[in-house]
């Protein structure tokens, strides 16, 4: 999968939006796009105007996309996945893509953003019900027990990001017992617990074509 490299705040500042890409910096008034709210690149400051039925879509599609730091290929699957699926297309996306592990390791606190959770869990640092898993996009389920290798419990990225966790406020489905580093998944995602503001009925449309 080819990776966007570049600055990811200029992400953030495309989509007018915080993604909460880079951990604490989010937090404070380093922070690009409360510095500059304007879009990125030479003629940022210029644009405006009406934007068409298919940029809004794009743009919905982007925004979703960066947010759980996916490339097209692999985003595109998801979208296929939740399509032959039972249920409303756009809800069951957005519930598959914060059920994959690399998301619950960030909304569990465990890195301080989901770049560095997929980091951590290629690098073997979790078991999910007693076993190692690495794979970022595993779809967790109810009943689901993730924990930190026993060798990993001292390693400062996650000992860092477990203290910043209480800024962000845990999702009701998960449970976290901080003192044991471990985390539980008590439910599925419902729609209202991704409170980013996503228009999902948008990324259908976009595919739909
Ligand atoms: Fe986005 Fe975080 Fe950068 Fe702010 S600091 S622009 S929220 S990635």
């Amino acid at each position: 999968m080819s990776r966007y490299r570049g600055s990811v705040c200029r992400l953030c500042r495309r989509e007018n939006l915080k993604l909460y890409l880079k951990g604490d910096r989010c937090y404070s008034d380093k922070c690009a796009i409360d510095r500059r709210t304007y879009p990125p690149g030479q003629h940022g400051q210029r644009r405006g105007g009406k934007i068409s039925d298919y940029g809004g879509q794009l743009r919905e599609k982007q925004k979703v996309k960066r947010m759980y730091g996916l490339g097209e290929k692999q985003f595109r699957l998801f979208f296929h996945r939740a399509d032959a699926g039972k249920g409303v297309t756009g809800e069951a996306l957005l519930v598959m893509l914060e059920r994959r592990l690399d998301n619950v390791v960030y909304r569990l606190g465990f890195a301080n953003s989901r770049a560095q959770a997929r980091q951590l869990v290629k690098h073997n640092h979790f078991l999910v019900n007693g076993k190692k898993v690495n794979i970022p996009s595993y779809q967790t389920r109810v009943g689901d027990v993730l924990e930190i290798h026993e060798k990993s419990k001292n390693v400062q990225a996650i000992t860092d990001a477990v203290d910043a966790v209480v800024r962000r406020g845990m999702p009701q489905w998960l449970e976290l017992d901080k003192d044991n580093l471990k985390g539980a998944v008590k439910a599925m995602p419902a729609r209202e617990d991704i409170t980013m503001p996503v228009q999902e009925s948008q990324i259908v449309e976009f595919y739909s074509k």
